[in-house]
């Protein structure tokens, strides 16, 4: 290895490595009493004292087809920012954390601040720890311990991981790892041909598929949606008939209403069409949640918010399509397509909304063979070293990007505005200005493309002059524009042109007079059904928005009720 020695030999062989990096010796050996001490029996950890020697190092592990999970890099290593180190890591290990070490009392010094906002934003490193404390130093460890699950999860080699093996990558295939993330199941899927897949199938000797084999070792052959619920531990069926409160969706705005609903004492039933946590599992890391500095995935935030209504009391039933509601006297009464009803004293409406389809027909065919929608965390892997396009221009398409870029050798960011800031927020903008492997086409669409048996290319044309052009692309991931999942509903409840629910002062003057009051802001034409999140007219399309609508529905539910 380098010839600025490693201090410490690997204490595990095989696993994957832990790299420290530091010119200050004191320093290096804290960090790497910490790591020794909790992790040197599932990795191996090696401590370095000069970037160079770091990134000579790291080199030879790529090359000798090495792991390496976690690289923590001093602020300064031979005169130069610790960040350069860590951009480099990146083209070495797309999936390593990169984290840059600060001491104690440092961040409120203008200048590392605004170094670590800008690494940060130039995709140069992924967080910052500050030093680790005489031990035992728990924060330092949490963080750590967060730093290496989000490793395990992109490298899709996360606890309790599913197994999907099929013959194509799309049809019923596709479809079940939708379905499994949807849930916030951790997946990978192989083809029944790889290596990998055959494997798999050594163990499991059953044929028919696409084949699940469980974190438990059960083995499924071409399961329902409802059977992978059952098996995972999620309830399917409601517990009863009759409920204080019916919450239709289970993304981030019902979670919410699920949360304060039944912590409030309102005996809750939140159904979903799906699984857990909406539009939010397809988010690789949200960063604007408050509370959450380093990010968190859609899934884990989904996953934490169910435990927490869950453990007040509410009730849930998956995979349950809600198909229609009606008022019978003081009840709200919810059909659901498996059969049967729920009845509620109040119902809210927190459906959401997803993407809207392309249109083109020889896309459409590779749907889950190259082409996706919005499902940019759970595909990524998929796209090493490749050709990748994005078409949208909001911030999910630019948040998509970004993360792609992590594995493809260039993403094409298509958008059909003459400029990104048209949708996107200011400083996504800047994080796909500053990714040297993101290319922005603006004034342009897809129109058409094509493969066999996987995408293969793509037809691009510019609007200004209709000009076409055929593209080399080995996937394409589709996020243009919300559909509210609003058509189940009756006429009696308002919608917009698009049909997202009208709302409070947003209802027309009909309903305002058949109310005959003052409507509550979030309240839609129906007495005692209420609208959050995404679903909702002229609603801010963001994870806290629907997490503040969730719960300002509850207090909302109580005043009706009271009423
Ligand atoms: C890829 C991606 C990245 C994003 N990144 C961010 C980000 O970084 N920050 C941010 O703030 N926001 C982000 N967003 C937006 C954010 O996820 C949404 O604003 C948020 O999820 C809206 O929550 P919601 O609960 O209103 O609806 P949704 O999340 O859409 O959930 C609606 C739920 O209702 C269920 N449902 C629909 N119809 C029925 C029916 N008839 N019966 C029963 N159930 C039904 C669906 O299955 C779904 O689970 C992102 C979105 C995407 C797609």
């Amino acid at each position: 290895m380098g010839d600025d020695r490693p201090t410490t030999t690997p204490s595990r062989a095989g696993g994957p490595w832990l790299i420290a990096v530091d010119d200050d010796p004191g320093q290096l050996c804290d960090v790497e009493r910490e790591l020794r001490n909790r992790y040197a029996h599932d990795y191996r950890v090696c401590c370095l004292r000069s970037g160079r020697a770091a990134l000579t190092t790291l080199e030879e592990l790529a090359a000798a087809g090495e792991q390496v999970a976690l690289v923590l890099a001093g602020e300064v290593l031979s005169g130069a920012p610790g960040t350069g180190l860590l951009g480099e890591v990146r083209r070495l290990f797309p999936h390593a954390q990169r984290v840059l070490l600060v001491p104690w009392g440092r961040l409120g010094d203008p200048g590392t601040g605004d170094a670590i906002f800008e690494a940060i934003a130039r995709g140069r490193m992924d967080h910052y720890l500050v030093r680790p404390s005489p031990p035992p130093d728990e924060q330092f460890h949490r963080a750590v311990s967060g730093f290496l699950l989000a490793w395990a999860e992109a490298r899709r080699c996360a606890p309790h991981t599913i197994d999907v093996i099929g013959e194509t990558w799309s049809g019923r295939a596709y479809e079940l790892r939708e379905v499994l993330g949807r849930c916030a199941l951790p997946h990978r899927f192989s083809l029944a041909g790889s290596d990998e897949g055959r494997a798999l199938l050594a163990g499991a000797g059953k044929r028919r598929f696409p084949l699940l084999v469980m974190p438990d070792g059960k083995v499924m052959e071409d399961p329902s949606d409802t059977d992978i619920a059952r098996a995972s531990g999620t309830t399917v069926e409601p517990d009863g008939d009759q409920y204080d409160l019916v919450i239709v969706g289970n993304g981030p705005a019902g979670l919410s209403a699920g949360v304060y609903g039944a912590s409030e004492g309102l005996r809750t039933l939140v159904v979903d069409s799906g699984g857990l946590g909406g539009q939010a599992t397809a988010s690789s890391s949200i960063r604007n949640y408050l509370g959450f500095p380093r990010g968190v995935t859609g899934g884990d935030l989904a996953r934490r918010a169910y435990e927490q209504a869950w453990i007040f009391g509410a009730r849930f039933a998956f995979m349950q399509r809600v198909t229609d509601l009606r008022r019978e006297r003081e009840r709200i009464v919810v059909t659901l397509a498996h059969g049967g009803v729920v009845a509620g004293r109040a119902v809210v409406l927190a459906t959401g909304a997803s993407y809207r389809r392309l249109g083109v027909e020889a896309l459409e065919a590779l749907h889950g063979a190259g082409v996706f929608y919005g499902a940019a965390a759970s595909e990524a892997p998929l796209v090493s070293g490749q050709e990748v396009y994005v078409v949208g221009g909001a911030n999910s398409a630019g948040q998509a990007a970004l993360h792609l870029a992590r594995y493809a050798r260039r993403v094409t960011l298509v958008v059909r505005a003459a400029t990104l800031h048209a949708g996107m927020s200011h400083y996504l903008v800047r994080q796909v200005e500053a990714t040297p492997n993101v290319e922005v086409r603006t004034g342009a669409e897809v129109v058409d493309g094509g493969g066999d048996g996987w995408l293969e290319h793509l037809v691009l044309r510019r609007r200004a002059d209709g000009e076409e052009e055929t593209v080399d692309a080995h996937a394409l991931f589709l996020m243009i524009g919300a559909r509210p999942h609003t058509e189940w509903l009756p006429p009696t409840v308002e919608r917009d042109p698009d049909g997202f629910v009208m709302t409070g002062p947003d209802l027309s003057d009909d309903a305002l007079r058949a109310l005959g009051r003052r409507p509550m802001a979030l309240e839609t034409s129906v007495p005692g059904v209420l609208a959050a999140g995404d679903v909702r007219h002229r609603s801010v399309k963001r994870v806290a928005s629907a997490v503040g609508e969730g719960s300002i529905a509850i207090q909302l539910v109580h005043r009706l009720l009271a009423a």
